[in-house]
């Protein structure tokens, strides 16, 4: 496998900056004024400790110390304090970071094309996304994690150079025994052992680390579960029924217990106890051999007279820093190095493109809401499917109409309405409105003109008012009409605080809960008051009961005005009101016309479908 280049990883690193000042403004700034002071602040000690032990060693004056101590205690006091205060400020940054880190995600799944929802490979990316930033922060925090901590490191490494160089100037007493310790080849062999020490040490650290990273795809499924069971559904009231009934939580007990990758036997575990351990073990080993190398030299040069007690505290304490900042600015390089492949995953999901055309036509708001749709010879298939869901489906309508489509589960009720809402773009065929193929209007523009209520349409746990009104503002006589056109108004004089009563208990403890009939009457109140020139009910009246099925029906006309209402159903009853009735059989058309005249088709699907539910309705 080609291994990718330094260019590239760098180019993939350096794009978290572009990210992190999307996803947090003054983070970059703070982070580095925070790096700064936090790996400063040890050499500070350092520096007035060895003054302070000279003096005591040398001349021992009591004015000097005392400024020295007076000089360390200060800047000591006064960098913490700075430090604590952007810690603080940073605590802050990080606790906005991640809800602005999950809406950057939720955004892209917002604006991607609604087909590509669907795409399991996408929908695998997302979750492996969030997956592998539970697991180790893989993705966008490890590469910020290690950033800060590499350029702290960096900082520090500056710091103990600087503090350092002087112990290579420093010669030994003329005729010490130690005098090849000055010699410049002593000092290369320092450098040299230091550097291969700081060096060699990461490496292998990072050879654990892979071992370990390696196994992140074999806890995806385990999280998963944990993710869709225990976060997921034991949290939904909706979900609790059912769970209780038919303890669910035996699924994913047996799922989790038979996945053997956290277990003490299992492979994570393995990887500690074995390889991995061992190779931790050899790296701390290796770092320790850079520090018992640093200790003799610096030692042995005092020994020989080339400084004293005071230096000695100083060049030990530095050196040693700078084998630990070297060793961790490696290690974070290493991680970095390790985590462009959930970059990867990352950037390819949000630089997923809108296949979808993207037109810039305005529907005419127009005041006589003219508008005629054609589907003209449409054929349709899923994304990644090879049935037809919609086949040579070609259908005029014009505004006014009360259009229905029949027909049995499977046929392509919805799916039609889904290619008329632009959700997909027909495979063949075009879709026109006012003979415009529908893919060059602009899309929220062109979303404008319908309101649909689908099937499986969702109510949110906000005040009802908000949920008609789809916004947090709204227009108060516009709800109340929206919600009396749909049949609500009896129980809304039932709620405590009318249209601020909050729907269920999520955020409210007194919301109130409602039944499936009553929803579906809050749903078709919201597509109501969006006052779309189209209504389109899906089933509206699938979870109502005989008195408010017939309700709906009679208010059909009131409820749909001077709009184009298109009115899926399978229960044929409700749609013999319908100026048009369209029956779809197997992706197709295969009628169309008014009851009556389809009736009249003994041979017909509608006949058939009728007769099937005939002895219903009487
Ligand atoms: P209806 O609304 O008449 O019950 P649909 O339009 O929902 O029928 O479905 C038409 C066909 O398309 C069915 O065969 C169904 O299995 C298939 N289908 C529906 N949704 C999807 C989807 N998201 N992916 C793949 N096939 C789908």
């Amino acid at each position: 496998m080609k291994t990718e280049s330094f260019r590239s990883r760098f180019r993939k690193n350096l794009r978290v900056f572009s990210l992190a000042r999307q996803i947090s403004p003054g983070w970059i700034p703070l982070t580095i004024s925070k790096s700064i002071l936090a790996a400063s602040i040890p050499y500070v000690t350092i520096f007035f400790s060895a003054r302070i032990i000279s003096e005591l060693s040398g001349p021992c004056r009591p004015q000097q110390i005392e400024i020295y101590v007076f000089l360390a205690l200060l800047s000591y006091a006064m960098l913490t304090a700075a430090l604590r205060w952007l810690e603080r400020k940073r605590d802050v940054l990080d606790s906005l970071e991640w809800s602005a880190w999950t809406k950057l995600l939720s955004d892209k799944r917002l604006s991607m094309d609604f087909q590509d929802l669907d795409d399991p490979h996408i929908m695998d990316q997302y979750s492996q996304i969030i997956q592998n930033n539970r697991y180790n922060g893989g993705g966008y925090c490890r590469a910020v994690w290690s950033m800060e901590g590499a350029l702290t490191a960096l900082i520090g490494v500056i710091c103990a150079i600087s503090l350092s160089v002087s112990l290579f100037m420093q010669k030994t007493s003329p005729g010490s025994p130690y005098g090849f310790l000055d010699h410049p080849l002593a000092l290369a062999v320092v450098v040299i052992a230091l550097l291969l020490t700081v060096t060699i040490s990461p490496m292998i650290r990072t050879r654990s680390y892979d071992l370990m990273y390696g196994q992140t795809e074999l806890a995806t499924f385990d999280n998963r579960v944990f993710f869709h069971f225990r976060l997921f559904c034991i949290k939904r009231p909706e979900c609790a029924m059912d769970i209780r009934i038919y303890e669910h939580q035996k699924i994913s007990r047996d799922y989790i217990e038979n996945d053997t990758v956290w277990d003490p036997g299992g492979p994570l575990a393995k990887i500690s106890w074995g390889e991995g351990g061992l190779l931790e073990v050899l790296a701390e080993f290796i770092s320790i051999l850079a520090v018992i190398l640093i200790y003799a030299f610096v030692c042995l040069k005092a020994l020989g007279g080339a400084f004293g007690i005071g230096e000695v505290t100083q060049y030990v304490g530095a050196i040693t820093a700078l084998a630990l900042n070297l060793s961790d600015l490696f290690n974070e390089i290493g991680r970095l190095h390790h985590n462009t492949k959930h970059l990867d995953r990352l950037y390819e999901y949000l630089d997923l493109p809108n296949r979808m055309y993207q037109g810039s036509l305005t529907t005419e708001k127009r005041s006589d809401r003219r508008y005629e749709v054609e589907f003209r010879d449409v054929s349709f298939r899923y994304p990644g499917s090879d049935q037809w869901a919609l086949r040579h489906v070609s259908m005029k309508f014009s505004v006014g109409q009360r259009l229905a489509i029949v027909g049995e589960n499977g046929s392509g009720k919805t799916t039609f309405i889904k290619l008329l809402c632009r959700l997909y773009d027909p495979t063949e065929g075009q879709i026109l409105l006012n003979g415009i193929d529908i893919r060059k209007y602009d899309y929220q523009d062109y979303m404008q003109i319908f309101s649909v209520v689908f099937q499986d349409y969702k109510l949110l746990s906000f005040p009802l008012g908000q949920n008609v009104a789809a916004s947090a503002e709204y227009d108060k006589e516009r709800v109340y009409r929206a919600l009396k056109d749909a049949g609500f108004d009896e129980k809304l004089s039932d709620m405590p605080k009318g249209i601020d009563t909050c729907l269920y208990h999520d955020y409210s403890d007194d919301g109130v809960d409602i039944s499936g009939g009553e929803a579906q009457k809050i749903a078709i109140a919201r597509a109501l008051y969006k006052d779309a020139p189209f209504i389109i009910l899906d089933e509206p009246t699938a979870s109502l009961d005989p008195i408010a099925e017939a309700e709906i029906y009679e208010k059909f006309d009131v409820i749909s005005g001077d709009r184009t209402a298109i009115y899926i159903s399978h229960r044929l009853s409700s749609c013999k009101f319908c100026d048009e009735i369209a029956v779809f059989d197997e992706g197709q058309i295969v009628q169309q016309g008014r009851h009556d005249e389809l009736l009249q088709e003994e041979n017909g699907k509608y006949f058939e479908l009728w007769n099937a539910q005939a002895k219903y309705y009487v």
